[in-house]
């Protein structure tokens, strides 16, 4: 049976982190740990010019590290995330692979100016984790804009979108998950 390894990167709150095993686990209806042992270290993967974090290079750091490892495997960090031809992304996957990861910088309202909102960070966290593992399940983007698979390039896309699976999209997970 598949599992679920969620593996927090420094910098992360140890509390967002515990938040989510819960719902991730009644989502996949998959065993979920947390391993902060063997973590990454991600400032190899900071760029100067654009003071953020080059997401793809954290994956393929989880690709090594996590290479015996049976099951996926999700980083979880709050350091700004970006990929070359994109100005920010909250998450990237492997499509059908193994490792995910996601950071809560850009869903945390403070950042645009806000007051703080732990609840509404909290559930945009879940959102987007979730949506993260779902590609690494073989998930691609969904059209109906309440799935959590429903792409999102801003936290007011999340937060239209709800923490499930469409019919059609839980369908194929659970294809997946039971082969
Ligand atoms: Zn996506
Ligand atoms: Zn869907």
């Amino acid at each position: 049976m598949s599992s679920i390894l969620i593996v927090p990167v420094p910098p992360f709150d140890m509390r967002k982190v515990n938040a989510l095993v819960s719902p991730v686990q009644s989502t996949f209806g998959l065993p979920v740990h947390v391993n902060s042992a063997d973590t990454v270290d991600p400032s190899f993967a900071f760029d100067l010019y654009r003071n953020q974090y080059n997401s793809t290079s954290i994956i393929s750091a989880f690709i090594r590290q996590f290479e015996k490892h049976e099951g996926k495997v999700l980083g979880i960090t709050s350091v700004d995330f970006f990929v070359p031809v994109l100005t920010y992304v909250f998450g990237e996957a492997q499509l059908d692979g193994p490792i995910a990861v996601v950071s809560s910088y850009r869903l945390d309202d403070t950042i645009y100016g806000l007051p703080d909102n732990p609840k509404l960070l909290e559930e945009r966290l879940i959102k987007e984790v979730v949506h993260e593992l779902g590609h690494t399940f073989g998930l691609i983007h969904c059209h109906d804009y309440r799935c959590v698979m429903h792409s999102s390039t801003a936290v007011e896309e999340i937060d239209v979108k709800s923490a499930r699976f469409c019919p059609a999209c839980e369908d194929r997970l659970r294809m997946k998950i039971e082969n």
